[in-house]
């Protein structure tokens, strides 16, 4: 089957059978073709429901687990985005295809580097970089940094208080957290005096390193 063929199949079987329902976020997975984030080596692997080796110990996440955060978030185009944890850039690209901005911080300096090259080439304008630990947020000289959505793709010891700072009265994030061989996919919504916590089932991700996360 040709690629093409893969990624539609990939959303219907995938996807829209597993309850995946978000207009935006499978039509997103309909644009982003997923082979050309994933080593040349196990391209053909590319449209499989399964996290993938992408170099330096880390994996790009399973579709559905992407899909299924992505429509937790409930995003809109005028929202902006910090993602934690850059790694193959495939799940920056389909946050750029639906948001106005989208934030990205990868801790390993490889995976960044190849992911900004990958996603220059593709075109992207809206998608802004850092090289950091993300478990501390957005860095900048005005610490007053405020986003609709953050989205955690690696997963936490606990939900990190910075990140807490950096979301918008109002804003959401989406982030795996609990142990380290299984956790909980969590919505933490913030509001004026309170934040509320809701919890969405068992996954496994890869270790959020960091001040915030997990010691090496
Ligand atoms: N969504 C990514 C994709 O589509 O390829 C998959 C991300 S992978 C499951 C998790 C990433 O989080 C890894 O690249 C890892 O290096 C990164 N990471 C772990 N701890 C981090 C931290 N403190 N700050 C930034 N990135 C971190």
């Amino acid at each position: 089957m040709r690629f093409e063929d893969q990624q539609k199949w990939m959303v219907k079987h995938q996807m829209i059978d597993q309850g995946i329902s978000d207009e935006n976020v499978l039509s997103a997975f309909l644009k982003v073709p997923r082979h050309l984030f994933v080593p040349a080596d196990i391209r053909h692997l590319a449209y499989e429901n399964s996290p993938l080796g992408i170099g330096e110990g880390q994996t790009i996440s399973q579709p559905f687990t992407v899909a299924y955060m992505m429509q937790l978030a409930e995003l809109k185009s005028d929202h902006s985005v910090l993602e934690i944890g850059t790694g193959s850039g495939y799940q920056t690209a389909l946050l750029a295809e639906i948001v106005k901005e989208v934030y990205t911080v990868e801790r390993i300096s490889f995976l960044s580097n190849q992911a900004k090259e990958k996603l220059a080439d593709l075109n992207y304008q809206n998608i802004f970089y850092q090289i950091s630990d993300g478990t501390l947020g957005w860095k900048t000289d005005n610490s007053r940094t405020f986003f609709d959505r953050i989205i955690v793709t690696a997963a936490a010891p606990e939900i990190p208080q910075s990140l807490v700072e950096q979301l918008k009265i109002g804003g959401k994030m989406v982030i795996p957290a609990g142990g380290k061989f299984s956790q909980t996919m969590y919505v933490i919504e913030k509001q004026i005096n309170n934040i509320n916590t809701y919890s969405y089932g068992n996954f496994t991700f890869v270790p959020l390193i960091g001040q915030e996360g997990w010691k090496i």
